[in-house]
């Protein structure tokens, strides 16, 4: 049987079953079997493994994880897939559940099929969810080794930023302070079908053992404030940001945190943004 990434199967699977792209939930199929590989790889897949896919479309990249792992559970929005995915995933080691990944209790569902064992996220993910899909599993606290995803080359580009870049914002503190961020490689628009209109990237987001002991919502108030206005000192932009503390409260904790006040906010690193927390007065609800 002819591999699913292989064009002229996908056209045949979409004949047989009347399938339809649909646009809106972010379909755009795999085509290319390098790519395909080449993301089974950066995430380490092996026979040890569980994985957790999310979006398995026709089940291009299932199929390749299939033939790699212990066992990986997909978790589709689209039921019109249904008896096709029937039919192309004929592995005894894959099941597919049909519904938005955004409302599972992923919890639940790690228990059920893996017994809590650790678990790997894979994915060529639907781009209008992508955020939101990397939150989730984040914050879920789950028993998560990585996250190894396909997104758009410019939020891949968000994630793995440095400071002082002009990609590096809120999104990368958030996920650099959970994840050791490596971005693998770029996709081009004709590895996919039907074609879209952007570039994609590929990003490995390895779950950190120890995270640093802090207030962690303090944290992320300090961080949102500190991005809300990119072109003020930072010591401006935490006075200005609404948190009830007078500017000598700041100067304060920007003293004792070893900062310069004159800075702006996107200089900071994860370890400074963490210094800051532990130095700053309480902030109220
Ligand atoms: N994995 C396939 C591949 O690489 O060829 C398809 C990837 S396609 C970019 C994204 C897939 O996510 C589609 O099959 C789409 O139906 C599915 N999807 C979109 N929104 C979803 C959601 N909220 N929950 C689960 N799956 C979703």
């Amino acid at each position: 049987m002819q591999r699913l990434y292989k064009p002229n199967r996908v056209v045949e699977l979409q004949n047989k079953y009347g399938f339809r792209f649909t646009k809106s939930l972010g379909q755009n199929f795999l085509i290319d079997g390098n790519i395909v590989r080449n993301i089974a790889d950066c995430a380490g897949v092996s026979e040890n493994d569980n994985i957790i896919e999310v979006g398995p479309g026709i089940g291009t990249l299932t199929e390749e994880l299939a033939l790699r792992a212990k066992k990986v559970l997909a978790i589709e929005i689209d039921e019109s897939l249904k008896d096709l995915l029937k039919e192309s995933l004929p592995y005894e080691n894959v099941k597919v559940i049909f519904s938005d990944v955004l409302k599972v209790d992923l919890k639940q569902l790690v228990k059920e099929n893996f017994n809590d064992e650790p678990f790997k996220l894979v994915a060529n993910l639907p781009y209008y969810i992508t955020t939101p899909i990397i939150s989730k599993f984040i914050e879920a606290d789950l028993n998560l080794e990585s996250i190894t995803i396909m997104m758009q080359k410019e939020v891949a580009k968000r994630l793995a930023a440095e400071p002082s870049t002009k990609d590096y914002g809120s999104l990368s503190v958030f996920v650099q302070f959970y994840t050791d961020v490596k971005y693998m490689f770029t996709v081009s628009k004709s590895s996919f079908m039907p074609r879209p209109k952007i570039d994609s990237a590929v990003v490995n987001l390895k779950i950190k053992d120890d995270l640093v002991k802090i207030d962690q919502e303090k944290f992320f108030k300090i961080v949102k404030a500190c991005f809300s206005k990119r072109r003020k000192t930072i010591a401006n932009a935490l006075t200005s940001y609404g948190f009830d503390l007078d500017k000598s409260q700041i100067l304060k904790a920007l003293e004792l945190s070893n900062i310069d006040p004159k800075r702006r906010g996107e200089t900071l690193t994860i370890d400074e943004f963490v210094v800051l927390t532990i130095n700053f007065p309480e902030i109220g609800g």
